[in-house]
């Protein structure tokens, strides 16, 4: 019987153990080991800013659904990863062995890279479900006090789709408020250009996201360096095409929710031969790492290399789409060795990603991520709203029921041909 371990149970690992479970059943032991015994479901967090949705609706005990699944679950978090010894210590000082490891523990989030940035700082945060709830007292706070706020992705940022989502939420409260006058709302961004997304656009994501800022007086900075943050203003240098600072602002704003870049957590940073130098964990193309080839990882821990190369860094988002497909491909390299067969399945690294403005929204999609692709549709309309909220519930039923097939073939793959369908009509 072998021990295979996963560690992280966020987006990735718990579909990860899930869909283990179900090509090895009993025959071999699974374990699921994460920070704490909750589930969040990220993608919500940004609702949880505006009071759309409460902590409890995006965050949830998850002990009793893993177990029940026939898995393993420990609470304890791994402070260091031993991989000659292919040994976890745990945060209580326990040590677990394995003979598979998969790492999905999602990124850490480098506020420690600009002066005064981070919700412990000057600035808010999505990334978490803690720093969301703590973007909502300040929300409100500005609710009562109205005065000028700014959104945006640093330098070195890869979710740029969370960072358009909250603009653009926020500017719908605001107006349901009826108080949107009094908050001029201004996006800054590392990416070269509205909509690059760090994907180097999606369709017509330039033209259209530069027309929904217009039209909600959304104002902008691109190819900007953030290299300040205080509790009156944030300092920028906006480069040229040149990559010369072609201009400095110092913008007044009290309220800032600015995504920070990622690395990789701390639990394996600097383990020669698994990470690189941001310590996010190098895979090959069957999601092991080619120097300790019995640990896979998948999700927003893994190495990707940006998409292209852009004045102010950017990285490429890793999304649900291809979280999953990392799933599927480790769940079927492992259950062939264990087979005692060749590894043989690739993950697809496509891109859809739902961005929700409460009254409308806009969904991308590149297949695959890496230009030239196959498929590069960008749509902005109300069919998104339902297509997110319908992305949430149905993500929560399959962690409360064990469900392992995956999600984005089955259902958003369709939703997107319908929104596909009613695109091409609106424009016949
Ligand atoms: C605000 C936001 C909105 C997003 N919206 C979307 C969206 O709409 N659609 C989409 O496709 N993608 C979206 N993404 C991108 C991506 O899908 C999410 O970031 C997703 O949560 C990544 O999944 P993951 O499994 O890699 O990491 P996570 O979901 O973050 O899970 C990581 C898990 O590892 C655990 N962990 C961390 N360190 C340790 C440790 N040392 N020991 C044990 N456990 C540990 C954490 O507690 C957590 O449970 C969004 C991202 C953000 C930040």
């Amino acid at each position: 019987m072998a021990k295979i371990v996963i560690v992280g149970a966020g987006i990735g690992g718990i579909p990860m153990a899930y869909e283990l479970k179900s090509l090895v059943g009993s025959e071999h032991e699974i374990i699921l080991v994460s920070k704490g015994d909750k589930f969040n479901f990220v993608p919500s967090n940004p609702w949880v800013m505006v009071n759309w949705r409460t902590r409890q609706d995006v965050e949830f005990t998850i002990t009793d659904y893993i177990e029940k699944a026939g898995i393993r679950f420990i609470c304890t978090g791994v402070k260091k990863l031993h991989p000659k010894d292919n040994k976890l210590e745990l945060f209580d000082d326990s040590e677990i062995t394995y003979d598979y490891l998969v790492i999905a523990t999602g990124p850490k989030l480098a506020f420690d890279e600009i002066e005064g940035m981070g919700p412990h700082l000057n600035s808010h945060s999505v990334c978490t479900v803690d720093h969301a709830e703590k973007a909502s007292l300040a929300w409100n706070n500005l609710l009562q006090n109205p005065s000028p706020a700014i959104i945006g992705a640093a330098q070195g940022a890869s979710c740029f789709g969370p960072a358009y989502e909250t603009a653009l939420i926020m500017d719908t409260d605001l107006r349901n408020y009826g108080i949107r006058e009094q908050v001029p709302l201004t996006y800054i961004t590392s990416e070269p250009y509205i909509g690059h997304l760090g994907l180097g656009g999606v369709g017509e994501s330039q033209q259209l996201l530069e027309e929904e800022f217009k039209k909600r007086k959304i104002n902008w900075i691109t190819n900007a360096k953030i290299t300040k943050i205080t509790t009156e203003h944030v300092f920028v240098d906006e480069y040229s095409e040149e990559g010369a600072i072609k201009q400095t602002h110092t913008i007044a704003s009290k309220f800032n929710m600015i995504l920070p870049a990622f690395k990789g957590v701390d639990a394996f940073a600097g383990i020669d031969g698994l990470v690189n130098s941001r310590g996010f964990i190098i895979v090959d193309k069957h999601q092991a790492n080619p120097t300790y080839p019995n640990i896979y990882a998948l999700g927003v821990c893994i190495a990707i290399p940006p998409v292209e190369k852009t004045i102010v860094p950017t990285g490429a988002p890793k999304t649900g789409y291809m979280i999953e497909s990392m799933v599927t491909a480790i769940s079927h390299n492992i259950k062939a060795r264990l087979d005692g067969e060749d590894q043989h399945t690739q993950a697809t690294l496509n891109t859809v990603c739902f961005a929700d403005f409460g009254d409308s929204g806009i969904a991308f999609v590149a297949i695959p991520q890496f230009k030239p692709r196959q498929y590069d549709w960008f749509y902005g309309g109300k069919l998104v709203h339902y297509a997110k909220v319908a992305f949430e519930k149905y993500f929560t039923y399959k962690v409360k029921h064990g469900v392992s097939e995956p999600f984005y073939e089955k259902f958003v793959m369709n939703a997107l041909d319908i929104m596909k369908t009613k695109d091409d009509n609106d424009n016949k």
